[in-house]
């Protein structure tokens, strides 16, 4: 196993006593970008000083921009069965849980599809619970297929990324045929006695499998795989150095890491109590976390959801956040049931604006929110995802895609004041663009979806 508990310890224990002086020592190596070791990483989620904590958000916000621009990718999930067989401590779903447990039919899965398509929505996250007899992979394959056949006027599911639990790698096969977006699994904890602990008696519980599922998956052909760890299990500085040296095992052994990686929080659920987590974190460790992910792996997208409120959002989009969801809901059905005014939720939401203010609120924050699909669409998924990025020619891919797919959003869902917004922007931003081939073509572009043309990328 690739995740080594006393090494991770020791780097910790190491890092325990590091002086300011070594602090500042591994922000500069940071600065000039130069690759950090593991123990720089412990070193920088040590950092208690003010001054050097605003020095480090100041860095992931400059490393953050000068990778991914302004734009924020906009998403939504979409839960089509709470049916689960696991019994994970802190989640809602668990089979302790009595409710009754539902998954959607393919004509209720089109219905929600049509919803989130109403809402301008184009890349959407598919969640279900582990249940080989009411979930199998082929009521996924069915899932994606009926997602991307679903159009509603002008709405249309471009990318749709998968959560589902560890499978074979004949599974990921299958789910690669299927034209799955990012694979997305969420190790919860890195830390093997509490995650043994939170998953009891369970095809969950099998630590080794769960953490090698992405193993299997980029065997049988996925090469975008999205992690995550829910903070609040266990010790945070261990799940972020677990995060780092997986990604860094991906990376040796099939050439990519982590396309992005969550950052979940624990919230509370149905059957837990948030009293029995030691670890959870409080805010402004919750920043810190953000901004070393972000300067360790500066090309992984940061995918923050609407577990967390409206100020916390706005405030981690500056130290790394680079994609976020809106107008979610987490419950099966849940986008029909909010229409009638009910809810059955995995877990509680903070933000519940629908994504029209949120994306005003962006734009007035100085940034592009995008509904931008193309990489994946122009055969941009993992290694060469990552060479693009990572010789910082991204941005002339990611900026003008995010100018257009907003100009559609405006077209097709905006009101009067977004419409403004976005003309405003795109006229601020197009002037700033340096190369004068992208600049015309963001022009051309806004040009053809006001003459109808949609669905425009490059
Ligand atoms: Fe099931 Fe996932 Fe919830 Fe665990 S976290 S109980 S696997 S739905
Ligand atoms: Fe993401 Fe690629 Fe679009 Fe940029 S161009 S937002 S990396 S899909």
């Amino acid at each position: 196993m690739f995740i080594n508990e006393d090494y991770i310890n020791g780097l910790l224990e190491q890092a325990r006593g590091a002086s300011k002086e070594e602090i500042q020592q591994v922000l500069k190596k940071a600065e000039k970008r130069a690759g950090l070791s593991h123990k720089d990483i412990a070193v920088l989620l040590q950092i208690e000083d003010e001054k050097q904590l605003k020095e480090m958000y100041k860095l992931a916000g400059e490393i953050k921009e000068s990778i991914y621009g302004k734009r924020i990718v906009i998403f939504a999930p979409l839960y089509v069965s709470d049916y689960c067989v696991n019994n994970c401590v802190y989640c809602g779903y668990k089979r302790c849980n009595k409710f009754t447990r539902r998954k959607l039919t393919q004509e209720e899965v089109a219905e929600e599809v049509r919803l989130l398509e109403k809402m301008g929505h184009k890349r959407i996250a598919l969640e279900l619970g582990e249940d080989p007899v009411n979930n199998p992979i082929e009521y996924v394959i069915e899932c994606l297929d009926t997602i991307y056949k679903t159009q509603n006027s002008n709405g249309e599911i471009r990318r749709a990324n998968v959560n589902i639990a560890a499978t074979t790698v004949d599974n990921y096969r299958r789910l690669k045929e299927a034209g799955i977006g990012t694979y997305i699994l969420f190790q919860e904890t890195y830390h093997k006695p509490t995650y043994e602990f939170m998953h009891p008696k369970s095809i969950k519980g099998n630590y080794d499998y769960h953490t090698t599922a992405f193993d299997r998956a980029m065997e049988g052909g996925i090469d975008d795989v999205g992690a995550g760890v829910l903070f609040g299990l266990a010790d945070p500085k261990f799940e972020v150095l677990g995060l780092m040296i997986h990604n860094e095992h991906l990376e040796e052994k099939f050439g990519v890491g982590f396309h992005t990686i969550s950052v979940p929080r624990l919230k509370p659920a149905e059957g837990m109590n948030l009293k029995d987590f030691p670890h959870l974190l409080r805010d402004e460790e919750f920043k810190k976390i953000v901004a070393v992910i972000r300067i360790a792996v500066p090309f992984t997208g940061i995918i923050l959801s609407t577990r967390e409120n409206e100020d916390m959002r706005r405030e981690l989009l500056k130290y790394g956040v680079s994609q976020m969801s809106a107008g979610s809901s987490t419950g099966v059905g849940g986008y029909k049931a909010r229409e009638a005014g009910e809810s059955v939720e995995q877990f509680k939401t903070s933000d519940e604006r629908a994504p029209l203010d949120i994306l005003k609120e962006l734009i007035g924050d100085g940034y592009i929110p995008s509904y931008c699909t193309a990489c994946y669409r122009m055969g941009r998924t993992g290694d060469r995802f990552m060479s693009l990025a990572k010789s910082g020619n991204i941005q002339y891919v990611c900026e003008p895609n995010a100018l257009t797919t907003l100009m559609e959003y405006a077209l097709d869902y905006g009101d009067e004041e977004l419409r403004k917004k976005t003309e405003a922007l795109i006229k601020a931003r197009s002037e700033e663009i340096s190369r004068d081939d992208i600049k015309r073509i963001v022009i051309d572009n806004v040009k053809k979806l006001k003459a109808g043309e949609r669905d425009l990328y490059l």
